[in-house]
């Protein structure tokens, strides 16, 4: 997979453009719609859908305006429903599967930070919102955030990311696990 990030607004967000066999999903445009647009066009690929990890606004921020501009589906977790308020959304569960040209992503969710969050995981990657940073993981201060939630997520994702898996999170550097 072919994996670009783009840091967007305050609290400088990864958004990730990631593509395969000429197509490509955007995850996470928390802010700064004209940069990630103009990323998009020099990537050079077939938008196929936005994945929100979760409901936070430096996450969500510029997504309703990249969908109207690519005329693409946001799709985000089932459980974060009520915080989402875009004209047009698509709902994802545990289990759904992401197709983007050759590579196919698992959705899945990992309570903790928010009830809602979702991870992707892929072959040899996986996007982990907030869930997961380099040195350490997401709060679980916020609404519907769960320190127990957390911890039994983190014991999930440990179970999941196999050796060689590169990790990339919500805010911060990629790690190779
Ligand atoms: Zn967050």
């Amino acid at each position: 997979m072919n994996i670009k990030k783009i840091i967007v607004g305050e609290l400088e967000t990864n958004c990730y453009l990631a593509g395969s066999a000429g197509e490509l999903i955007i995850i996470d445009p928390g802010d700064e719609a004209e940069k990630i647009a103009t990323e998009i066009v020099r990537f050079g690929a077939t938008p196929r859908s936005i994945i929100l990890t979760h409901h936070h606004f430096d996450h969500i921020g510029a997504a309703w305006d990249i969908a109207e501009r690519l005329k693409v589906p946001i799709l985000i977790h089932e459980k974060e429903k009520k915080y989402i308020d875009f004209p047009e959304v698509n709902y994802l569960k545990e289990g759904d599967e992401i197709k983007v040209g050759d590579e196919v992503l698992q959705v899945i969710n990992m309570p903790g930070h928010t009830l809602g969050g979702l991870c992707l995981l892929g072959e040899k990657i996986i996007f982990t919102g907030d869930t997961l940073f380099k040195d350490g993981y997401g709060r679980t201060d916020l609404p519907e955030g769960s320190s127990d939630d957390m911890n039994k997520s983190l014991e999930r994702l440990k179970k999941l990311i196999k050796p060689g898996t590169i990790v990339f999170p919500g805010h911060g550097e990629s790690l190779k696990n």
